[in-house]
């Protein structure tokens, strides 16, 4: 790994100066007694793949991927923010804001010098609720997101540029998940991302990238199978951006759009029609957890995916519309 960085000029990922965020909060005093009627579930897992393309999951056999959209409710056609950069775009998946209003322009671990996101997450609405928050963050940038009170554990590499593999972060959710039973568990995976940068989007290697990455969402759903049950909780599996030739940024569709898959409890299966972006992904956790939203948000809930009878029933218990 230091090697390959060495030689393509790039920074090297492990072992920069800086160190690694590991939080621990304490339990929010009485949390089961602010949690709110029953939503759609009463545990979310989210991933985000760093840089996966949808065109790249049927095409390179992403087979997890494959199951998910076929028992589930997917779109490979989601859109993500401008600039389709990872910092930016994960706030906006986890803020349900645009950058203009989360601020979070640059794509960087400044935390130094720029402190941390300062609108609120889809975190720190769900804890100030009682739920219970946890979230593995394989790239150092991350670290801007890590406001304290709002997850009851997170993790984040050190450094400008630090990462970590989706095996470590798989270890440590495996570790987290023995006694752990987030209400809200958020996992993010980095190789496709890596893959694209050093060889180019779509090449051999960034082929492998996403094949390990849709293993780590296999080892994701054996876990939480384990802790929650099966049927016990909704998968959401979503991207940052995708890329082309060896970089992302841009408004061309293929660093722009995104798949957005929904599978497990209270999914309606089959394609999703309409149009889903990035902000809406957070209103969505908040709807099936049976919270609504701040009424600021850009995003709306994609009901759509979700079972008619168990929508509504959602809808009138947060009060909420969603789309
Ligand atoms: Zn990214």
């Amino acid at each position: 790994m230091a090697l390959i960085g060495a030689l393509a000029g790039l920074p090297v990922l492990a072992g920069c100066a800086g160190k690694p965020h590991f939080v621990v909060e304490s339990p929010v005093p009485g949390a089961a007694a602010l949690q709110p009627g029953p939503g759609v579930t009463r545990h979310v897992v989210l991933v985000s793949i760093d840089g996966l393309r949808p065109d790249a999951i049927d095409r390179y056999g992403a087979a997890t991927l494959q199951r998910l959209a076929r028992e589930g409710s997917w779109t490979y056609a989601a859109t993500t923010i401008m600039p389709s950069k990872t910092l930016p775009s994960h706030t906006s998946m986890l803020t349900g804001e645009f950058p203009a209003e989360h601020g979070m322009q640059w794509n960087t671990n400044r935390t130094g010098a720029r402190g941390l996101v300062e609108v609120p997450t889809v975190f720190g609405v769900a804890r100030a609720r009682g739920y219970q928050t946890a979230a593995f963050f394989s790239k150092a940038k991350f670290q801007h997101l890590q406001q304290p009170g709002t997850l009851d554990y997170s993790q984040a590499p050190g450094g400008r540029y630090g990462g970590w593999s989706a095996r470590k972060t798989m270890e440590d959710v495996e570790e987290y998940l023995t006694d752990a039973r987030p209400h809200l568990l958020f996992v993010h995976l980095r190789e496709p991302d890596y893959a694209g940068h050093l060889y180019g989007w779509m090449t051999p290697a960034y082929a492998s990238a996403v094949r390990v990455a849709d293993q780590a969402v296999a080892k994701i759903i054996a876990l939480a199978d384990r802790a929650y049950g099966r049927g016990g909780y909704t998968l959401i599996v979503t991207a940052d951006h995708g890329g082309h030739g060896y970089n992302h940024g841009s408004d061309d569709p293929r660093d722009v759009t995104i798949p957005w898959i929904a599978w497990g409890a209270g999914v309606q299966p089959g394609p999703l029609g309409g149009r889903v972006e990035t902000v809406d992904t957070a209103a969505t956790v908040l709807w099936l957890l049976g919270l609504r939203e701040p009424s600021d948000w850009a995003g709306t809930p994609v009901t759509t995916a979700f079972d008619a009878a168990t929508a509504a029933a959602a809808a009138s218990a947060t009060g909420g519309g969603g789309q």
